[in-house]
């Protein structure tokens, strides 16, 4: 066993414990530098982590806590089981932006016609015509839409594509047509799964339940621009932090990862989306209360924050 250490212990002995308080993953505070030096921030973690193992919160790291410190199986950090949205980066945007003059140019200013009747042949998928880019949402999809939005969402101003964003990541996109705004969500196919759905029409909430209707994507792309920007900087805490997988884009901070339980208004756009396509009573239950077209001053407020979940803490979900 390693010797007893306490504040003000500096060397190797600290630095090896500073590294296995790191490989369990802190409940409130953030990562140790592994610097050797027993200073207050160390202090704090290792009684947060006593506290956390039932052991005696006496800051000391004698026999008891180095065993649960050596011992104890770190945590698993959960993967992703949620929708990798893509809306607005760069690359997904680009492509959006290539399908928004398509479904422009079928928006021949010349032709009265709506967009509805120019992409509707029928309510099911087969009766739309396959040369269609765009289509709208069939009877069965604008069922499992209401079992989650009520009557919320203006399924006339809802499109659906087969495309995809960058690295071929679902999106939506809301842009001007004639005389309104309009939403597309691109999801690689026409026959998306019950998750996907569930989690771009959350986008599609987001757009239609706002003053402005775009708002929605610069939130999602400024949430991940944070993301990248934190985990760049986490590695100069924990350098094992460039191994992971996730890492840079999602991990450790990821702009889906959210504390389950908060209200609307404390989620921006992607772990807003997230915590629906999960099925997070509080937020569903809200998403479903709001009047079609409504402006909701919660999602006006969620849309305003710049915020990322840290995928290490106890308790949240990615
Ligand atoms: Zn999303």
């Amino acid at each position: 066993m390693p010797k007893m250490l306490s504040y003000g212990a500096v060397g190797q002995e600290v630095r090896d414990m500073q590294a296995a308080l790191n490989n369990h993953p802190p409940t409130g505070l953030p990562l140790l530098a592994v610097d050797g030096i027993f200073g207050p921030r160390t202090l704090a973690r290792v009684k947060e982590f006593q506290g956390n193992s039932k052991l005696a919160v006496d800051g000391i790291v004698g026999p008891n806590t180095w065993s649960k410190l050596l011992t104890t199986k770190p945590a698993e950090i959960a993967n992703r089981v949620g929708i990798n949205c893509g809306t607005h980066d760069a690359g997904s945007r680009a492509i959006g932006e290539g399908l928004a003059k398509e479904f422009l140019s079928f928006a021949n200013p010349s032709s009265a016609a709506s967009p509805q009747s120019r992409f509707v042949q029928g309510t099911t998928a087969a009766a739309q015509s396959s040369s269609n880019p765009i289509r709208m949402l069939t009877d069965a999809q604008k069922t499992t839409a209401k079992s989650v939005y009520g009557n919320s969402l203006d399924f006339s101003r809802i499109f659906i594509s087969n495309k995809t964003g960058l690295g071929g990541r679902p999106f939506t996109i809301a842009f001007p047509d004639s005389n309104q705004i309009v939403q597309i969500m691109n999801c690689g196919t026409f026959s998306p799964s019950q998750k996907l759905l569930i989690h771009e029409l959350c986008h599609v909430w987001q757009s239609q339940h706002h003053s402005d209707q775009f708002k929605f994507m610069s939130n999602a792309v400024k949430c991940q621009g944070k993301a990248v920007a934190d985990n760049t900087t986490e590695t100069f805490v924990d350098p094992d932090i460039l191994l992971h997988k996730d890492h840079p884009v999602q991990f450790p901070f990821s702009a889906y990862a959210y504390k389950p339980g908060l209200t609307l208004n404390q989620y921006a756009a992607e772990q807003m989306a997230n915590a629906v396509e999960h099925g997070e009573a509080g937020v569903r239950t809200h998403v479903k209360s709001i009047a079609m077209n409504a402006t909701d001053s919660n999602n006006v407020t969620a849309l305003n924050l710049t915020v990322v979940g840290d995928r290490r803490q106890k308790g949240v979900k990615f």
